[in-house]
């Protein structure tokens, strides 16, 4: 299999949530995932878009949806979105009972209103 730069299929996930949001205190809308150190960051839409600010701070260019039934892939360098790629280290998803928005016990009422669009 040829290698893709800044996809590294051997690496698992970074947790159930998103890394930075966990560690905060905070909530997420989506999660992404970081296709070449595995870091699980919440999506633009989310209040805090730690996926985005990952990229940016690492220049690891490609995330995958860390969504269940949900296997795009983002790169940012191309602005493009793929509907496929390689199969990364599982799981390729949060947990199924985790909430969306979650997590449960930390996502406010008024949720919507913290959205990015
Ligand atoms: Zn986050
Ligand atoms: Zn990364």
């Amino acid at each position: 299999m040829s290698e893709i730069p800044g996809v590294d299929p051997s690496v698992a996930p970074s947790g159930p949530g998103c890394a930075e949001c966990d560690a905060a205190g905070g909530w997420w809308f989506h999660l992404r995932r970081c296709a070449q150190c595995g870091h699980v960051g919440c999506c633009d839409s989310s209040p805090a878009q730690h996926a985005s600010h990952h990229a940016k701070d690492t220049g690891h260019p490609v995330i995958q949806s860390f969504e269940p039934h949900e296997s795009w892939f983002w790169s940012y360098p191309d602005n493009q979105l793929y509907e496929r790629g390689p199969e990364l280290a599982a799981p390729d998803h949060h947990p199924l009972d985790q909430t969306t928005p979650g997590p449960e016990d930390r996502v406010p009422a008024d949720w919507q209103s913290h959205l990015h669009y």
